[in-house]
């Protein structure tokens, strides 16, 4: 049997070829692709302004900055996400203040945020973690009530929708990730939606060293911008991907509805919530029943990499880590990202998987669950 992957991006021939042409074309940097690229995805989003950069971490320290966050500064987000949502925070000189994660879908929980409002507060930073978008009527609620701006960590949210809405289609800055592992790809890259007007300049010079050029060709700097745009040959991987998002993520509920169907093990593992609604599947995070089972969660993965079978673990509690231990929290203060952080398992799920792939999974995790139960 092939090995089979956790995750692994679908990229065409005639986009391989695109990237070819690039290439030849003499002009391989940040130019009429990354363009393209932009306004494909401004339309893609209802006409929103989009910024194109070389990765979502960039875009979400960027979109931190624009908001004029810094040392002095608290920022809400889930104690349960990749690392990256956390660090921009520490990065502008801003405080990350955690909350815990709802167990079902494993979003921040808003109740807990608003809790957490300090008269330091200054943004909301939630993640639609595997695509489930946030409750966006609850979150924006809280925001305007509480004056506060929202930063969207949508790394895992595009071709998401709230209420049939896309995300990044409406709300404050919303940011996506095109990483390989993400639901498209420009190989690394993301992407800031939504800044207006003087924001919108601000996130075209710190992309690219605050600088720019009037009419006479002289230079201007304006900031101490950094250097994060995206090249064209990046970009026409993006241009190559975007019109299969929507059949990708088809793909993704099709798998996930065949995971739901054949994933029952004994002992049961936890799922996320099965609610399809508006939910891009970027992955199926299912819990392992740690307390009945005579295995580790590491020798759970190698059981399953034993059978050529690709597992991650996404993610860790953020608040555990030896740095963010050091500012002073511990363990104990967020229990369900504690628990989810770890008890998860990251099951195979791509476009380009078969049908059989999901049942040589589901039979996989039976026939170790049998021989280790505890
Ligand atoms: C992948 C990811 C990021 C970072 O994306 P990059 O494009 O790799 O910088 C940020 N937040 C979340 C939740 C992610 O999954």
């Amino acid at each position: 049997m092939p090995f089979l992957p956790f995750t692994r991006p679908t990229i065409d021939e005639e986009t391989i070829a695109g990237v070819a042409e690039v290439l030849r074309s003499g002009w391989i940097a940040s130019g009429p692709k990354v363009q393209e690229l932009e306004a494909a995805l401004s339309a893609y989003l209802g006409g929103r302004s989009v910024r194109v950069m070389t990765s979502a971490t960039e875009a979400l320290e960027i979109a931190l900055r624009v908001c004029g966050i810094g040392p002095g500064d608290e920022v809400i987000t889930p104690a349960m996400s990749f690392v990256a949502t956390a660090n921009v925070i520490c990065r502008v000189g801003a405080k990350p203040v955690f909350v815990d994660i709802e167990l079902g879908s494993r979003n921040m929980s808003l109740p807990q945020a608003e809790s957490a409002v300090t008269p330091r507060t200054k943004a909301l930073m939630p993640v639609h973690f595997g695509g489930r978008p946030v409750d966006m009527d609850r979150l924006y609620e809280i925001a305007k009530r509480r004056g506060l701006r929202v930063v969207e960590d949508a790394a895992h949210a595009i071709g998401s929708r709230w209420r049939g809405r896309k995300i990044g289609s409406f709300g404050d800055l919303v940011v996506f990730s095109f990483h390989p592992n993400k639901n498209v790809t420009t190989i690394e890259g993301g992407a800031i939606a939504g800044a207006e007007g003087a924001e919108l300049t601000a996130v075209e010079r710190h992309r690219f060293h605050g600088l720019t050029k009037d009419e006479n060709g002289d230079a201007e700097v304006h900031l101490p911008g950094g250097k994060s745009n995206l090249s064209d040959v990046a970009a026409r991987v993006g241009l190559g991907q975007l019109p299969h998002l929507e059949s990708f993520n088809a793909r993704r509920r099709a798998l996930v509805a065949r995971y739901f169907e054949l994933l029952q093990p004994e002992p049961a593992m936890l799922l996320p919530d099965r609610s399809d609604e508006g939910h891009s599947w970027h992955a199926f995070t299912p819990l392992l029943p740690l307390d009945r089972l005579a295995l580790t969660r590491a020798e759970f993965i190698r059981e399953m990499h034993g059978r050529d079978i690709g597992v991650g673990v996404h993610y860790p509690a953020i608040h555990l880590f030896k740095h963010y231990l050091s500012l002073g929290h511990r363990e104990g203060d967020f229990p369900i990202a504690e628990r989810v952080g770890r008890e998860t398992v990251t099951l195979p799920l791509f476009p380009a998987m078969a049908d059989g792939d999901v049942e040589r999974v589901c039979a996989a995790i039976t026939a170790i669950f049998e021989a280790h139960r505890r």
